[in-house]
């Protein structure tokens, strides 16, 4: 579609942001991706993302955020928060109100300074999160943003904002990318690659998201 322009990606290494890179791949003639290095619970998201990158040959920047932690009102970084005991796993250490925003006001100081016009996100409105910052409106009104803070052109691309998890494996699997997507990507918040734990709330979805397309598929 674009062939001959330059994209980046907002890249963690989990299913959504890897199928958006290979959207980018097929979509863009040049594609950078970035990550957001937040100190996320588990390391390996990051060296998940690291490897992913270097096997596609794309180049990888990744940021430090780690004023989000900072900024999140988080028990486990702030001494003026009370940590409710036997809480730690359930503890919304990474959520911080507007986290999109800022990465993708990040993503788009880095498209600037990469000569890139094109910004790719993997945010989706149809998912269980309901983050406000993961709207269709709110990427649109951001775009404008971007586009007037830096005088410049800005696309942001959602290609999964509207779709389901069935249908974001069906969008893998039109990219030739399914078994690719399914093997190397972290989505499990017990840190577990590929298909993961099977038990925690990303794994249920991730699963029952795969387990309905194939069922389409198979009819
Ligand atoms: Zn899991």
């Amino acid at each position: 579609m674009l062939k001959n322009e330059k994209a980046v990606v907002v890249f963690s290494g989990g299913q959504d942001s890897t199928t958006c890179l290979f959207w980018a791949l097929k979509n863009f003639k040049e594609v950078e991706a970035v990550t957001f290095d937040y100190n996320q619970r588990h390391r390996l998201e990051i060296d998940c993302a690291k490897s992913i990158a270097n096997e596609l040959g794309v180049r990888h920047h990744i940021l430090d955020m780690s004023l989000l932690n900072q900024l999140a009102p988080n028990a486990l970084t702030r001494t003026d928060i009370e940590v409710k005991e036997g809480a730690e796993g359930e503890l919304p250490s990474t959520f911080v109100p507007g986290r999109n925003l800022l990465f993708l006001s990040f993503a788009g100081v880095l498209a600037s300074q990469v000569g890139a016009k094109h910004i790719i996100t993997g945010v989706c409105e149809t998912d269980f999160s309901g983050y406000p910052d993961c709207r269709d409106m709110f990427v649109k009104s951001l775009n404008v943003t971007l586009n007037l803070s830096m005088d410049d052109n800005f696309v942001i691309h959602t290609p999964l904002m509207w779709l389901n998890k069935a249908q974001t494996w069906a969008l893998a699997d039109e990219l030739g990318k399914l078994n690719f997507v399914r093997e190397k990507t972290l989505t499990c918040y017990n840190g577990i690659i590929a298909d993961g734990c099977g038990e925690c709330p990303a794994c249920v979805l991730r699963k029952r998201g795969l387990d309905e397309y194939v069922s389409e598929v198979g009819r």
